[in-house]
């Protein structure tokens, strides 16, 4: 059994900002213990009571795009600032392989060892709550420390940044000129999502091609239909070795709050959150509740061995799953 702290001790610790009970607390968010959710669920209970000016963003793209670069960069400018960073990477190797690309221990190293910044890697996992499971709490969890800006960051592979994109503020989306990634049907789709794109490594050879990118982001964005947000998607160049382009995508974040803030998005969009989050939740926990009660695995299986062998309708193994639990319902 590992330690646990009292509820009052990781309670008392995250309002002082105390970084490494932020983490235990992370690791509870993660868990799929029951008395871990429970204790969980009572802390962000107690912490949620202040509201928090954060900003929550989320960063993609491609491995090799230079994420942890900008990110290292970007942070950096905010701590000097007296900004409070913090930074969770959902990793979807690392699970699998138990090997992990983003917990790299050499990624961020000097945003890692700056006082103002918190750096976590995050295994993903297919369980109740999909890949962001444990994130949402996360990001609570962080706030509550006094984090001023949650930054999430994905690897751009698709699936991921759905669920990301419905737990931010601002999705930012990182590309590399003249890579490929413009030709990716996958791209669109998360092109779409973006409330800013940033060209990565506008320097040396490759400014050229960066400043190209821009321009023809730029026109690309253009064709899509105005976001709810009613915010106009802006590309910009940066150079993270070269330190250029931070300050404006800093800007650019915080004219999106702004004017999102004034338009009412911001909070309608967090409100939205909430509600999808009660959704998840609720369907986790109500098949949490049946699994408990009623062993459907057996049929489910052998349901879908039908399906497979072509034998059966879903829709028709679908009905059949759910009587099945209604008749198993009626004798409890
Ligand atoms: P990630 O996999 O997306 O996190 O990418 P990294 O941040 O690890 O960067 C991948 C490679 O690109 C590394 O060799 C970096 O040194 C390089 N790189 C990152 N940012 C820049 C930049 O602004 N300019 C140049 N020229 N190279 C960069």
């Amino acid at each position: 059994m590992r330690h646990r702290h009292s509820l009052e001790d990781y309670h008392s610790g995250i309002l002082l900002g105390d970084k490494v009970l932020l983490a235990q607390a992370i690791t509870l968010a993660e868990s799929e213990l029951e008395s871990d959710r429970d204790l969980i669920e009572n802390l962000i209970e107690k912490l949620v009571t202040d509201k928090k000016n954060s900003i929550r963003i989320g960063i993609t793209g491609s491995p090799g795009v230079g994420k942890s670069t900008f990110i290292e960069t970007f942070g950096k400018h905010l701590t000097a600032q007296n900004k409070k960073v913090a930074v969770l990477a959902i990793d979807p190797s690392s699970y699998k392989t138990k090997g992990s690309i983003l917990g790299d221990k050499t990624r961020m190293e000097e945003l890692a060892k700056d006082p103002l910044a918190f750096i976590r890697p995050s295994a993903t996992r297919n369980t109740l709550g999909g890949v962001t499971a444990g994130t949402r709490e996360s990001i609570l969890l962080c706030e509550a420390a006094g984090f001023d800006f949650i930054i999430i960051e994905t690897v751009g592979v698709g699936q991921s940044e759905v669920a990301v994109r419905n737990l931010v503020d601002f999705f930012l989306l990182l590309m590399l000129a003249g890579s490929g990634d413009e030709l990716q049907g996958i791209k669109k789709g998360i092109m779409e999502m973006a409330d800013g794109i940033v060209i990565t490594k506008a320097d040396g050879e490759n400014l050229k091609k960066a400043t190209q990118a821009q321009a023809d982001f730029t026109h690309a964005l253009h064709l899509f239909q105005l976001p709810d947000s009613g915010w106009n998607p802006k590309v910009l160049t940066t150079s993270a070795l070269a330190k250029k382009g931070i300050e404006e995508t800093i800007n650019m974040i915080s004219e999106y709050v702004q004017f999102t803030r004034a338009n009412g998005f911001f909070d309608k969009n967090r409100h939205q959150q909430d509600v999808a989050c009660f959704h998840d939740y609720f369907n986790a926990s109500l098949l949490h509740l049946l699994a408990q009660r009623i062993s459907i695995e057996k049929s489910k299986k052998n349901l879908e061995n039908e399906i497979m062998a072509g034998q059966i309708t879903p829709w028709k193994a679908s009905r059949q799953l759910s009587n099945l639990i209604l008749d198993a319902l009626k004798k409890i």
